[in-house]
């Protein structure tokens, strides 16, 4: 009989793959830049700022060199100040709340739903204070907030609206796409994500003309025109080699999020009716793409005997976030402690994040699932 351990490894990515299934596109595409000589700005991007937006159905496109930056430099185009505060998730990649307080502005939290993981606009409108100028909520693993509900809570109380849709590149809710509803939407092709670059980039996308401008202003130190600098800003310009390899990649995003979701579906049977094996909800109206397969374990098995189970089987899932924003010691001047938002603390215990990457077999999908069940005693 073969063992476990000679098995092949499933892992949350696999680049070779990808790589592979895309052929010499993607040499082609680097190639063309290294020839072309412009590697700044240029053809490349302004091509994948406008396929981009027209892909999630928003006016306007603007590429950064990180998703960390277009949450930072999305909420200063937004006009958020050091003197104000932004609410935001305590269940997120830290980046989400660590841009507010780069602004030097303060960070309010606002708990998560247990189902979704998702940012609860009733509770994000308790947290709003009488500093309080935009609110941030995070479309983790790669469903959207409701945002149907956020913009007529920022509607009602003259706030502005930024999206942090790292993990949700091609997602809908509503019908309604990232940067739709939003002020502004910011998305990251750091590698893994479900758009990824050969390193690091970013894009805003906004239906709004003048905040489009600001940012473009803002990822070139606030310059207009050469040597002439009407505001404070930085050197944040998506790369024209990611650019290239970008513009390759984005056809093929939603077969590959179409997969995922297959994917995703027979996890979904193959947990059917399982209480120590949850997995997250689906909220209404959405439309997911599975950035992460992620379910609670929450039986008699922790989550940390659940991985290392795993990891003996080449099976290597991820924990997305082992720690609630608030608990973080960058956060401890924040003014928040244990207890304080029981839903991200309670699923930072429990939540373990399956490999769903587009290059599983149906048979890896059943393996990881038969482990995870063994593992968890169900
Ligand atoms: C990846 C990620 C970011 C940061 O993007 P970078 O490109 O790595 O800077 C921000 N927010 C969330 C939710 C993310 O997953």
């Amino acid at each position: 009989m073969q063992t476990a351990a000679a098995q092949a490894p499933i892992a949350p990515v696999d680049l070779a793959a990808e790589r592979a299934e895309l052929g010499s596109a993607l040499h082609e595409a680097v190639l063309r830049v290294l020839d072309s000589g412009k590697y700044v700005l240029g053809p490349e991007v302004e091509a994948f700022e406008r396929a981009f937006a027209a892909h999630h159905g928003v006016a306007h496109g603007v590429g950064l060199a990180t998703g960390t930056d277009a949450l930072w430099l999305g909420l200063l185009a937004l006009g958020v100040k050091p003197c104000d505060s932004v609410v935001t998730s305590p269940f997120t990649f830290f980046a989400s709340a660590a841009s507010i307080a780069l602004i030097g502005a303060t960070v309010r939290l606002a708990d998560v739903d247990y189902d979704t993981a998702l940012l609860d606009p009733v509770k994000a409108e308790a947290a709003i204070d009488a500093r309080t100028t935009a609110v941030l909520p995070v479309h983790l693993y790669g469903q959207l907030a409701d945002m149907r509900a956020f913009r007529a809570l920022c509607d009602k109380r003259k706030l502005a609206l930024l999206e942090d849709g790292a993990q949700a590149h091609g997602s809908t809710r509503d019908g309604y796409a990232c940067g739709q509803l939003g002020d502004a939407g910011t998305f990251s092709f750091y590698v893994t994500k479900n758009l990824g670059a050969a390193g690091e980039g970013g894009i805003v996308l906004t239906q709004r003309a003048d905040v489009a401008q600001a940012l473009r202003q803002l990822r070139d130190h606030g310059s207009p025109t050469k040597y002439v600098h009407t505001r404070i800003g930085t050197n944040s310009r998506l790369q024209a080699l990611q650019a290239a390899i970008l513009n390759v990649k984005l056809p093929h995003l939603e077969r590959w999020n179409a997969r995922r979701r297959q994917l995703a579906a027979r996890y979904e049977r193959n947990f059917a009716g399982l209480d120590a094996v949850a997995p997250m909800k689906l909220a209404p109206g959405a439309t997911h793409t599975y950035h992460q397969y992620t379910v609670r374990i929450r039986g008699e098995r922790s989550r940390e005997h659940v991985l290392a189970e795993l990891a003996k089987q080449q099976i290597f899932a991820g924990v997305h976030y082992p720690s609630p924003v608030h608990l973080q010691e960058a956060a401890r001047g924040w003014g928040y402690g244990p207890g304080d938002f029981p839903n991200a603390e309670r699923l930072a215990r429990e939540v373990l994040c399956l490999p769903v990457h587009p290059f599983l077999s149906d048979a890896d999908v059943d393996r990881v699932s038969q482990a995870v069940r063994a593992a968890a005693g169900v």
